[in-house]
Protein backbone atom coordinates (compact mmCIF):
# COMPACT_ATOMS: atom_id res chain seq x y z
CA UNK A 1 0.00 0.00 0.00
CA UNK A 2 1.41 2.94 -0.67
CA UNK A 3 0.50 6.11 1.62
CA UNK A 4 -0.01 9.82 0.16
CA UNK A 5 2.05 12.19 1.75
CA UNK A 6 0.29 15.08 3.00
CA UNK A 7 3.34 17.32 2.65
CA UNK A 8 3.18 18.71 -1.04
CA UNK A 9 5.54 18.59 -4.45
CA UNK A 10 8.01 21.06 -3.50
CA UNK A 11 7.48 22.39 -6.92
CA UNK A 12 3.72 22.81 -5.52
CA UNK A 13 4.79 24.19 -2.05
CA UNK A 14 6.53 26.81 -3.99
CA UNK A 15 3.39 27.60 -5.96
CA UNK A 16 0.42 30.36 -4.78
CA UNK A 17 -2.79 29.07 -4.43
CA UNK A 18 -3.24 30.80 -8.67
CA UNK A 19 -0.39 28.47 -9.52
CA UNK A 20 2.00 31.53 -9.99
CA UNK A 21 5.26 30.96 -8.74
CA UNK A 22 5.88 33.77 -6.21
CA UNK A 23 8.63 36.09 -6.21
CA UNK A 24 11.72 34.88 -4.53
CA UNK A 25 11.16 36.09 -0.71
CA UNK A 26 14.97 37.27 0.62
CA UNK A 27 15.78 35.31 3.85
CA UNK A 28 15.63 37.75 6.86
CA UNK A 29 19.38 38.89 7.78
CA UNK A 30 20.90 37.47 10.77
CA UNK A 31 22.61 40.06 12.70
CA UNK A 32 26.47 38.87 13.09
CA UNK A 33 27.02 37.75 16.26
CA UNK A 34 28.35 40.59 18.83
CA UNK A 35 31.83 41.13 18.95
CA UNK A 36 32.69 41.28 22.81
CA UNK A 37 36.02 42.34 23.92
CA UNK A 38 37.72 39.84 26.86
CA UNK A 39 39.11 41.51 29.77
CA UNK A 40 42.46 39.88 29.48
CA UNK A 41 42.56 41.47 25.55
CA UNK A 42 40.87 44.65 27.05
CA UNK A 43 43.80 45.00 29.85
CA UNK A 44 46.66 43.80 27.26
CA UNK A 45 45.85 46.80 24.94
CA UNK A 46 45.80 48.90 27.64
CA UNK A 47 49.24 48.27 29.02
CA UNK A 48 50.33 47.49 25.36
CA UNK A 49 49.35 51.58 25.39
CA UNK A 50 50.82 52.40 28.54
CA UNK A 51 53.61 50.77 27.01
CA UNK A 52 53.80 53.00 24.14
CA UNK A 53 53.32 56.38 26.63
CA UNK A 54 56.41 55.14 28.32
CA UNK A 55 58.65 54.82 24.97
CA UNK A 56 57.80 58.06 24.36
CA UNK A 57 59.15 59.33 27.50
CA UNK A 58 62.35 57.25 27.54
CA UNK A 59 62.90 58.36 23.49
CA UNK A 60 63.00 61.91 24.76
CA UNK A 61 64.31 61.63 28.17
CA UNK A 62 67.56 63.43 28.53
CA UNK A 63 69.74 62.12 31.18
CA UNK A 64 70.72 64.66 33.90
CA UNK A 65 71.61 64.25 36.97
CA UNK A 66 70.64 68.43 38.26
CA UNK A 67 67.95 68.20 40.39
CA UNK A 68 65.69 70.65 38.01
CA UNK A 69 66.01 68.53 35.12
CA UNK A 70 65.06 65.09 37.43
CA UNK A 71 62.14 66.80 38.52
CA UNK A 72 61.07 67.76 34.77
CA UNK A 73 61.74 64.84 33.21
CA UNK A 74 59.30 63.01 36.16
CA UNK A 75 56.78 65.25 35.17
CA UNK A 76 56.71 65.06 31.75
CA UNK A 77 56.11 60.71 32.98
CA UNK A 78 53.70 61.40 35.08
CA UNK A 79 52.19 63.77 32.55
CA UNK A 80 52.42 61.81 29.72
CA UNK A 81 50.78 59.15 31.85
CA UNK A 82 48.07 60.92 33.23
CA UNK A 83 46.80 62.33 29.82
CA UNK A 84 47.01 58.38 28.78
CA UNK A 85 44.99 57.52 31.41
CA UNK A 86 42.40 60.07 31.66
CA UNK A 87 41.91 58.65 27.90
CA UNK A 88 41.44 55.26 29.07
CA UNK A 89 38.95 56.15 31.71
CA UNK A 90 36.83 58.12 29.00
CA UNK A 91 36.93 55.29 26.69
CA UNK A 92 35.84 52.51 29.70
CA UNK A 93 33.07 54.61 30.06
CA UNK A 94 32.16 55.51 26.26
CA UNK A 95 29.59 52.74 26.19
CA UNK A 96 30.77 51.03 23.14
CA UNK A 97 29.01 47.48 23.27
CA UNK A 98 31.81 45.27 22.61
CA UNK A 99 33.39 46.38 25.76
CA UNK A 100 30.44 46.61 27.72
CA UNK A 101 29.07 43.43 26.70
CA UNK A 102 32.46 41.92 27.04
CA UNK A 103 33.33 43.02 30.21
CA UNK A 104 30.26 44.02 31.91
CA UNK A 105 29.23 47.64 33.48
CA UNK A 106 29.59 46.88 36.86
CA UNK A 107 33.56 45.69 36.39
CA UNK A 108 33.81 48.66 34.04
CA UNK A 109 32.89 51.12 36.53
CA UNK A 110 34.88 49.36 39.09
CA UNK A 111 37.97 49.34 36.87
CA UNK A 112 37.04 53.14 36.20
CA UNK A 113 36.60 54.02 40.10
CA UNK A 114 40.03 52.50 41.06
CA UNK A 115 41.96 53.91 37.56
CA UNK A 116 40.41 57.31 38.45
CA UNK A 117 42.29 57.66 41.89
CA UNK A 118 45.93 56.55 39.92
CA UNK A 119 44.89 59.18 37.00
CA UNK A 120 44.40 61.80 39.66
CA UNK A 121 47.27 60.71 41.75
CA UNK A 122 49.17 61.25 38.35
CA UNK A 123 47.82 65.01 37.33
CA UNK A 124 48.81 66.25 41.04
CA UNK A 125 51.86 64.35 40.80
CA UNK A 126 52.75 66.03 37.41
CA UNK A 127 51.57 69.65 39.09
CA UNK A 128 53.85 69.30 41.82
CA UNK A 129 56.88 67.98 40.17
CA UNK A 130 56.86 71.06 37.64
CA UNK A 131 56.39 73.04 40.49
CA UNK A 132 59.31 71.70 41.92
CA UNK A 133 61.68 71.66 38.90
CA UNK A 134 60.90 75.58 38.19
CA UNK A 135 61.54 76.67 41.69
CA UNK A 136 64.53 74.48 41.28
CA UNK A 137 65.46 76.11 38.37
CA UNK A 138 64.98 79.32 39.31
CA UNK A 139 65.96 78.95 42.93
CA UNK A 140 62.49 80.62 44.47
CA UNK A 141 59.99 79.11 46.83
CA UNK A 142 57.28 76.95 45.28
CA UNK A 143 55.09 79.33 45.59
CA UNK A 144 56.69 82.42 43.48
CA UNK A 145 56.73 79.60 40.89
CA UNK A 146 53.23 78.94 40.92
CA UNK A 147 52.34 82.38 40.67
CA UNK A 148 55.02 83.09 37.88
CA UNK A 149 53.43 80.05 36.10
CA UNK A 150 49.58 80.98 36.09
CA UNK A 151 50.89 83.80 33.95
CA UNK A 152 51.39 81.70 30.87
CA UNK A 153 48.13 80.99 28.88
CA UNK A 154 48.18 77.47 28.45
CA UNK A 155 49.56 76.93 32.01
CA UNK A 156 46.12 78.83 33.41
CA UNK A 157 44.36 76.59 31.39
CA UNK A 158 45.98 73.12 32.70
CA UNK A 159 45.75 74.93 36.44
CA UNK A 160 41.87 74.74 35.83
CA UNK A 161 41.65 71.24 34.23
CA UNK A 162 43.29 69.66 37.12
CA UNK A 163 41.26 71.46 39.75
CA UNK A 164 38.03 69.90 37.39
CA UNK A 165 39.58 66.56 37.55
CA UNK A 166 40.12 67.18 41.03
CA UNK A 167 36.02 68.07 41.59
CA UNK A 168 35.33 64.99 40.03
CA UNK A 169 38.04 62.80 41.96
CA UNK A 170 36.91 64.38 45.34
CA UNK A 171 33.03 64.04 44.49
CA UNK A 172 33.65 60.17 43.95
CA UNK A 173 34.93 59.63 47.02
CA UNK A 174 32.58 57.15 48.98
CA UNK A 175 32.85 59.91 51.89
CA UNK A 176 31.61 62.46 49.45
CA UNK A 177 29.15 60.09 47.39
CA UNK A 178 27.10 58.91 50.10
CA UNK A 179 25.85 62.53 50.54
CA UNK A 180 25.39 63.58 46.87
CA UNK A 181 22.66 62.87 45.20
CA UNK A 182 23.24 60.61 42.27
CA UNK A 183 22.30 63.45 39.81
CA UNK A 184 24.42 65.70 41.34
CA UNK A 185 27.44 63.40 41.11
CA UNK A 186 26.19 62.73 37.54
CA UNK A 187 26.17 66.47 36.74
CA UNK A 188 29.44 67.24 38.70
CA UNK A 189 31.34 63.98 36.78
CA UNK A 190 30.46 66.16 32.88
CA UNK A 191 33.78 68.39 34.27
CA UNK A 192 35.56 65.23 32.96
CA UNK A 193 35.55 66.94 29.82
CA UNK A 194 36.37 70.46 30.37
CA UNK A 195 39.39 68.86 32.22
CA UNK A 196 40.44 66.56 29.96
CA UNK A 197 40.03 69.72 26.93
CA UNK A 198 42.19 71.51 28.58
CA UNK A 199 44.57 68.69 29.78
CA UNK A 200 44.89 67.94 25.70
CA UNK A 201 45.68 71.75 24.90
CA UNK A 202 48.49 71.24 27.86
CA UNK A 203 49.59 68.56 26.36
CA UNK A 204 50.08 69.52 22.99
CA UNK A 205 51.72 72.96 23.66
CA UNK A 206 53.88 70.88 26.16
CA UNK A 207 57.59 69.75 25.74
CA UNK A 208 56.93 66.00 24.85
CA UNK A 209 54.92 66.45 22.04
CA UNK A 210 55.67 69.94 20.94
CA UNK A 211 58.86 68.90 19.88
CA UNK A 212 57.65 66.03 17.93
CA UNK A 213 54.87 65.97 15.34
CA UNK A 214 54.11 62.61 14.76
CA UNK A 215 53.78 61.93 18.57
CA UNK A 216 51.63 64.72 18.36
CA UNK A 217 49.76 63.69 15.61
CA UNK A 218 49.10 60.15 17.42
CA UNK A 219 48.32 61.84 20.56
CA UNK A 220 45.70 63.56 18.74
CA UNK A 221 44.06 60.48 16.96
CA UNK A 222 44.22 59.12 19.89
CA UNK A 223 42.23 61.70 21.54
CA UNK A 224 39.99 62.03 18.42
CA UNK A 225 39.13 58.85 18.75
CA UNK A 226 37.75 58.23 21.93
CA UNK A 227 36.06 61.88 21.69
CA UNK A 228 34.09 59.87 18.37
CA UNK A 229 33.25 56.77 19.92
CA UNK A 230 31.86 59.03 23.08
CA UNK A 231 29.96 61.06 20.68
CA UNK A 232 28.72 58.25 19.03
CA UNK A 233 27.77 55.89 21.67
CA UNK A 234 26.79 58.53 24.17
CA UNK A 235 24.64 60.67 22.31
CA UNK A 236 24.02 59.36 18.49
CA UNK A 237 23.00 55.62 19.08
CA UNK A 238 20.75 56.38 21.97
CA UNK A 239 18.33 58.94 20.59
CA UNK A 240 18.45 57.01 17.43
CA UNK A 241 16.76 54.46 19.76
CA UNK A 242 14.82 56.39 20.68
CA UNK A 243 13.49 57.50 17.55
CA UNK A 244 13.27 54.11 16.05
CA UNK A 245 11.83 52.06 18.67
CA UNK A 246 8.71 54.55 19.93
CA UNK A 247 8.73 52.95 23.27
CA UNK A 248 5.95 53.47 25.65
CA UNK A 249 4.27 51.47 29.16
CA UNK A 250 2.00 49.09 28.45
CA UNK A 251 1.46 47.65 31.19
CA UNK A 252 1.93 47.87 35.14
CA UNK A 253 1.63 45.05 37.30
CA UNK A 254 1.97 44.47 41.12
CA UNK A 255 4.30 41.58 42.12
CA UNK A 256 4.16 41.96 45.70
CA UNK A 257 4.14 44.93 48.62
CA UNK A 258 7.01 46.40 46.92
CA UNK A 259 7.35 45.25 43.67
CA UNK A 260 6.06 46.07 40.11
CA UNK A 261 6.68 44.61 36.53
CA UNK A 262 6.75 47.48 33.79
CA UNK A 263 5.98 46.07 30.33
CA UNK A 264 7.42 48.46 27.89
CA UNK A 265 6.31 48.02 24.10
CA UNK A 266 8.02 49.13 21.25
CA UNK A 267 8.66 48.38 17.35
CA UNK A 268 11.57 46.44 15.74
CA UNK A 269 12.63 45.49 19.53
CA UNK A 270 15.31 42.75 17.56
CA UNK A 271 17.46 45.38 16.13
CA UNK A 272 18.41 46.35 19.87
CA UNK A 273 19.65 42.77 20.30
CA UNK A 274 19.14 42.37 23.56
CA UNK A 275 19.80 39.45 25.64
CA UNK A 276 18.43 37.88 29.22
CA UNK A 277 20.55 39.05 31.23
CA UNK A 278 21.13 42.02 30.20
CA UNK A 279 20.02 45.77 31.69
CA UNK A 280 18.88 48.94 30.18
CA UNK A 281 19.11 52.91 31.33
CA UNK A 282 15.34 53.57 31.34
CA UNK A 283 14.37 57.32 31.48
CA UNK A 284 10.02 57.48 32.32
CA UNK A 285 8.89 60.91 30.46
CA UNK A 286 6.81 61.27 33.47
CA UNK A 287 6.53 64.59 35.71
CA UNK A 288 8.42 63.08 38.57
CA UNK A 289 11.16 61.02 36.68
CA UNK A 290 12.17 62.60 33.44
CA UNK A 291 15.19 63.91 35.15
CA UNK A 292 16.97 60.68 35.79
CA UNK A 293 17.65 57.70 33.94
CA UNK A 294 17.47 54.20 36.17
CA UNK A 295 19.82 51.16 35.42
CA UNK A 296 17.35 47.87 35.80
CA UNK A 297 17.70 44.52 34.05
CA UNK A 298 15.31 42.61 31.81
CA UNK A 299 13.05 40.49 33.99
CA UNK A 300 11.83 38.65 31.17
CA UNK A 301 13.30 37.21 27.43
CA UNK A 302 13.35 40.27 25.32
CA UNK A 303 10.96 40.26 22.25
CA UNK A 304 10.35 42.05 19.47
CA UNK A 305 7.04 43.77 20.83
CA UNK A 306 7.89 44.05 24.39
CA UNK A 307 10.84 44.41 27.07
CA UNK A 308 9.82 43.66 30.60
CA UNK A 309 11.19 45.02 33.84
CA UNK A 310 11.07 44.25 37.80
CA UNK A 311 11.70 47.03 40.17
CA UNK A 312 11.48 46.88 43.60
CA UNK A 313 11.05 49.95 45.82
CA UNK A 314 13.84 51.02 48.00
CA UNK A 315 14.34 54.97 47.00
CA UNK A 316 12.97 57.87 46.20
CA UNK A 317 13.16 57.09 42.10
CA UNK A 318 11.99 53.44 42.62
CA UNK A 319 9.47 54.05 44.69
CA UNK A 320 8.06 56.43 41.64
CA UNK A 321 8.80 53.96 39.38
CA UNK A 322 5.81 51.63 41.15
CA UNK A 323 3.29 54.69 40.32
CA UNK A 324 3.94 54.74 36.56
CA UNK A 325 1.12 53.88 34.17
CA UNK A 326 0.68 52.67 31.05
CA UNK A 327 0.77 55.40 28.41
CA UNK A 328 3.83 56.65 29.63
CA UNK A 329 7.08 57.43 26.98
CA UNK A 330 9.89 55.61 27.56
CA UNK A 331 13.56 56.26 26.36
CA UNK A 332 15.81 53.52 26.85
CA UNK A 333 20.01 53.13 26.16
CA UNK A 334 21.17 50.08 26.09
CA UNK A 335 21.51 47.43 26.37
CA UNK A 336 24.34 46.68 28.92
CA UNK A 337 25.83 44.08 30.74
CA UNK A 338 27.61 40.57 30.04
CA UNK A 339 26.29 38.49 32.42
CA UNK A 340 24.46 36.51 29.65
CA UNK A 341 24.63 32.86 28.11
CA UNK A 342 28.02 33.30 26.47
CA UNK A 343 30.29 33.48 29.49
CA UNK A 344 28.78 29.96 30.48
CA UNK A 345 31.31 27.45 29.77
CA UNK A 346 29.89 23.83 31.78
CA UNK A 347 27.28 21.96 30.94
CA UNK A 348 25.44 22.73 34.36
CA UNK A 349 24.67 25.87 35.20
CA UNK A 350 23.97 27.36 39.05
CA UNK A 351 21.70 30.56 38.95
CA UNK A 352 22.45 32.58 42.17
CA UNK A 353 19.87 35.36 43.00
CA UNK A 354 19.19 37.05 46.17
CA UNK A 355 16.80 40.07 46.47
CA UNK A 356 15.70 41.95 43.49
CA UNK A 357 19.20 40.07 41.92
CA UNK A 358 16.29 37.39 40.72
CA UNK A 359 15.57 39.80 37.82
CA UNK A 360 17.97 39.15 35.03
CA UNK A 361 18.04 35.26 36.69
CA UNK A 362 14.07 34.83 35.97
CA UNK A 363 15.57 36.03 32.34
CA UNK A 364 18.40 33.43 32.01
CA UNK A 365 16.21 30.62 33.83
CA UNK A 366 13.68 30.49 30.83
CA UNK A 367 16.25 31.14 28.20
CA UNK A 368 19.50 29.31 28.78
CA UNK A 369 19.98 26.07 26.76
CA UNK A 370 20.17 23.06 28.71
CA UNK A 371 18.29 19.75 29.49
CA UNK A 372 16.50 18.32 32.54
CA UNK A 373 19.03 18.46 35.61
CA UNK A 374 21.47 21.05 33.96
CA UNK A 375 19.99 24.29 35.32
CA UNK A 376 19.67 24.74 39.58
CA UNK A 377 18.23 28.14 40.35
CA UNK A 378 19.20 29.46 44.15
CA UNK A 379 16.68 31.93 45.60
CA UNK A 380 17.89 33.65 48.53
CA UNK A 381 15.37 35.47 50.48
CA UNK A 382 14.25 37.22 53.68
CA UNK A 383 11.30 35.37 53.88
CA UNK A 384 8.91 33.71 51.10
CA UNK A 385 6.48 36.81 51.14
CA UNK A 386 9.96 38.56 49.69
CA UNK A 387 10.33 36.50 47.01
CA UNK A 388 9.70 37.53 43.93
CA UNK A 389 8.12 36.14 40.13
CA UNK A 390 7.74 33.07 42.43
CA UNK A 391 5.01 31.59 39.84
CA UNK A 392 6.81 32.21 36.99
CA UNK A 393 9.59 30.49 38.10
CA UNK A 394 8.49 27.12 39.47
CA UNK A 395 6.15 27.25 36.04
CA UNK A 396 9.75 27.18 34.43
CA UNK A 397 11.13 24.99 36.29
CA UNK A 398 8.81 22.61 36.19
CA UNK A 399 8.85 22.58 32.32
CA UNK A 400 12.52 22.36 32.11
CA UNK A 401 13.18 19.83 34.74
CA UNK A 402 15.16 22.59 36.41
CA UNK A 403 15.92 22.54 40.33
CA UNK A 404 14.61 25.67 42.09
CA UNK A 405 15.49 26.10 45.48
CA UNK A 406 14.46 29.20 47.94
CA UNK A 407 16.86 30.07 50.79
CA UNK A 408 14.80 31.85 53.18
CA UNK A 409 15.62 33.66 56.52
CA UNK A 410 17.51 36.73 57.88
CA UNK A 411 20.82 36.95 56.75
CA UNK A 412 21.91 37.63 59.92
CA UNK A 413 20.60 33.97 61.49
CA UNK A 414 21.96 31.13 62.97
CA UNK A 415 22.18 28.89 59.79
CA UNK A 416 23.45 30.32 56.92
CA UNK A 417 22.14 28.98 53.46
CA UNK A 418 25.29 30.28 51.34
CA UNK A 419 27.91 28.26 53.36
CA UNK A 420 29.72 26.02 50.91
CA UNK A 421 28.72 22.96 52.89
CA UNK A 422 24.86 23.98 52.67
CA UNK A 423 25.86 24.86 48.26
CA UNK A 424 27.44 21.81 48.09
CA UNK A 425 24.74 19.89 49.56
CA UNK A 426 22.04 21.79 47.67
CA UNK A 427 23.93 21.64 44.19
CA UNK A 428 25.74 18.15 43.38
CA UNK A 429 28.76 18.76 41.75
CA UNK A 430 28.99 22.17 42.32
CA UNK A 431 32.79 22.75 41.13
CA UNK A 432 31.89 21.52 37.54
CA UNK A 433 29.43 24.57 37.99
CA UNK A 434 29.29 27.86 35.84
CA UNK A 435 27.44 29.90 38.35
CA UNK A 436 25.63 33.53 37.58
CA UNK A 437 25.23 35.28 40.45
CA UNK A 438 23.41 38.90 41.49
CA UNK A 439 22.17 40.39 44.53
CA UNK A 440 22.98 42.73 47.17
CA UNK A 441 26.92 43.63 47.73
CA UNK A 442 26.89 41.71 50.99
CA UNK A 443 25.21 38.69 50.11
CA UNK A 444 27.35 38.68 46.50
CA UNK A 445 30.66 38.87 48.46
CA UNK A 446 29.33 36.06 50.78
CA UNK A 447 28.36 33.79 48.05
CA UNK A 448 31.86 34.27 46.18
CA UNK A 449 33.82 33.19 49.18
CA UNK A 450 31.79 30.41 49.56
CA UNK A 451 31.40 29.19 46.19
CA UNK A 452 35.27 29.35 45.83
CA UNK A 453 36.04 27.42 49.20
CA UNK A 454 33.51 24.90 47.99
CA UNK A 455 35.68 24.41 44.86
CA UNK A 456 34.36 26.68 41.81
CA UNK A 457 36.86 28.64 40.17
CA UNK A 458 36.73 32.80 40.12
CA UNK A 459 36.69 32.37 36.37
CA UNK A 460 33.37 30.30 36.41
CA UNK A 461 31.93 32.87 38.90
CA UNK A 462 30.23 35.18 36.67
CA UNK A 463 28.81 38.27 39.05
CA UNK A 464 27.24 41.36 38.51
CA UNK A 465 26.16 43.98 41.35
CA UNK A 466 23.18 46.35 41.22
CA UNK A 467 25.30 49.19 42.66
CA UNK A 468 28.36 51.45 40.51
C1 LIG B 1 23.07 46.99 36.40
C2 LIG B 1 21.93 47.23 37.36
C3 LIG B 1 20.75 46.53 37.21
C4 LIG B 1 19.71 46.73 38.11
N1 LIG B 1 18.54 46.03 37.95
C5 LIG B 1 17.53 46.22 38.83
C6 LIG B 1 16.31 45.50 38.68
O1 LIG B 1 16.13 44.71 37.77
N2 LIG B 1 15.33 45.74 39.59
C7 LIG B 1 15.49 46.63 40.64
O2 LIG B 1 14.58 46.80 41.43
N3 LIG B 1 16.67 47.31 40.79
C8 LIG B 1 17.67 47.12 39.92
N4 LIG B 1 18.83 47.83 40.06
C9 LIG B 1 18.96 48.76 41.20
C10 LIG B 1 18.26 50.07 40.88
O3 LIG B 1 18.75 50.65 39.71
C11 LIG B 1 18.47 51.03 42.03
O4 LIG B 1 17.87 50.45 43.16
C12 LIG B 1 17.80 52.33 41.79
O5 LIG B 1 18.42 53.03 40.73
C13 LIG B 1 17.90 53.14 43.05
O6 LIG B 1 17.11 54.27 42.89
P1 LIG B 1 16.37 54.95 44.14
O7 LIG B 1 16.40 56.40 43.92
O8 LIG B 1 15.03 54.37 44.29
O9 LIG B 1 17.19 54.57 45.41
P2 LIG B 1 18.20 55.45 46.23
O10 LIG B 1 18.03 55.04 47.63
O11 LIG B 1 18.08 56.90 45.93
O12 LIG B 1 19.59 54.93 45.69
C14 LIG B 1 20.05 53.66 46.05
C15 LIG B 1 21.36 53.41 45.33
O13 LIG B 1 21.15 53.45 43.92
C16 LIG B 1 22.08 54.37 43.32
N5 LIG B 1 21.40 55.06 42.23
C17 LIG B 1 20.43 55.99 42.35
N6 LIG B 1 20.08 56.45 41.13
C18 LIG B 1 20.86 55.77 40.24
C19 LIG B 1 21.00 55.81 38.83
N7 LIG B 1 20.29 56.66 38.08
N8 LIG B 1 21.91 54.98 38.24
C20 LIG B 1 22.65 54.15 38.99
N9 LIG B 1 22.57 54.07 40.32
C21 LIG B 1 21.68 54.88 40.94
C22 LIG B 1 22.44 55.34 44.41
O14 LIG B 1 23.74 55.87 44.17
C23 LIG B 1 22.43 54.47 45.64
O15 LIG B 1 23.66 53.80 45.78
C24 LIG B 1 19.86 47.66 39.17
C25 LIG B 1 21.04 48.38 39.30
C26 LIG B 1 22.08 48.17 38.42
C27 LIG B 1 23.33 48.96 38.57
Amino acid sequence: MTSQSSTPHPLYARLTPQGVPPRPVRAPRTPPPPVRTSPRALRTGLAAGAGLVLALWLVQAAPSLWLDALFATFAHLSGLLAGYGILVMLLLMARVPAIEHGIGADRLARWHALGGRYVLTLVLSHAALALCAVSAHNGTDVLTAALGLLGYPGLAAATAGTAALAAVGISSARAARRRLRHETWRALHLLTYLGTALAFAHQLSGPDLAGGPLAAWLWTMLHTTVAVLLFWYRLIVPVRQVLRHGLRISEVRTEGPDVVSIVIEGLALDALRAEPGQFFRWRFLDRRLWRTSLPFSLSAPPRNDTLRITVKACGDHTRRVRRLRPGVRVWATGPFGAMTAHRRTRRKVLLLAGGVGITPMRALFETLPGGPGDLTLLYRAGNAAQLVLRDELETIAEARGAALHYLLGPSDGPFDPLAPRALDNLVPGLPEHDVYLCGPPGMARAAITALKRAGVPASRIHAERFTF
